[in-house]
């Protein structure tokens, strides 16, 4: 399946992308490759709510919202052609109810976006001392599910990933969740709504991966099990920089999506 649609892009609003990550870099290089529907997410911590720490506390609403005075720029007016760009942003979670996003500021986003497992902030959005493979499952499927609950996110985004430890680790945890788990956790998705991300890390080849592309046999049994279930999913190149798509495209999501089966894509 053609993929046209993008909707998790880091600008340079983002503390963690790159310093010229500008917004009409992403619309000419994601036009480029046939994206129809653009849609900017950076990170986000509203000040309507307590918490954030030292990293997200200067990544407020009013300063996500500066993307609007770009988008209305004359780079951007030109770049745009006939794409849809969508305004939205990718909170955080911290489990529980606490997501860094009130339900009043989520109204001004065209989309949200929840990460369930942000790990890699030891000691925030983790205990510190979390590194048991067992406890790591057992969290991420607890977080995944109170995201869920929360009934806020358009998506969750790159779901089942254990990011923050050795490189082995996503795919150990995956391996270690069972069929029914996935399928317990994507009923809940359905439930609630809210689409699965395929990010750029779920279609990254692997050494023993399935076909020319070396898919990774984890990836492809949560996803065609997501899509099992009836869930809906969206694409999302994490890109922390334009040219960094310039370099993947968007094929191999094209490839794995056919793989999985999968042709339900939001703003397809
Ligand atoms: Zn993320
Ligand atoms: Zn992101």
């Amino acid at each position: 399946m053609k993929i046209t649609s993008d909707i998790h892009t880091h600008t340079y609003l983002s503390s963690c992308a790159a310093r010229d990550s500008w917004p009409w870099d992403f619309m000419k290089v994601c036009g480029e490759l046939g994206i129809k529907t653009l849609g900017f997410s950076d990170h986000l911590w509203d000040k309507a709510v307590p918490g954030a720490s030292k990293w997200y506390a200067p990544q407020d609403v009013d300063h996500v919202f500066q993307l609007k005075e770009q988008l209305a720029s004359q780079q951007c007016q030109e770049a745009v052609g006939d794409m849809k760009i969508l305004f939205g942003c990718e909170t955080e979670f911290l489990g529980g109810k606490h997501v860094a996003l009130s339900r009043e500021a989520a109204k001004l986003f065209d989309f949200v976006l929840i990460p369930p497992d942000h790990f890699h902030m030891k000691g925030f959005t983790v205990p510190a001392d979390l590194n048991e493979p067992k406890d790591i499952k057992e969290l991420m499927i607890r977080r995944f599910m109170e995201v869920m609950e929360l009934d806020m996110a358009t998506a969750v985004v790159h779901p089942f990933h254990a990011m923050g430890w050795t490189p082995e680790m996503p795919r150990l945890i995956q391996s270690m969740i069972t069929d029914n788990e996935y399928i317990e956790c994507f009923t809940a998705a359905k439930q609630a709504n809210c689409a699965i991300e395929i990010n750029t890390c779920a279609v990254k080849p692997v050494e023993d991966g399935v076909g020319d592309d070396s898919f990774s046999p984890e990836y492809v049994r949560m996803m065609t099990l997501a899509r099992e279930t009836g869930c809906v999913f969206s694409i999302g190149s994490d890109s922390h920089n334009p040219k960094s798509i310039a370099a993947f495209k968007y094929d191999r999501f094209e490839r794995f999506t056919e793989l999985c089966g999968i042709e339900s894509i939001l703003y397809q």
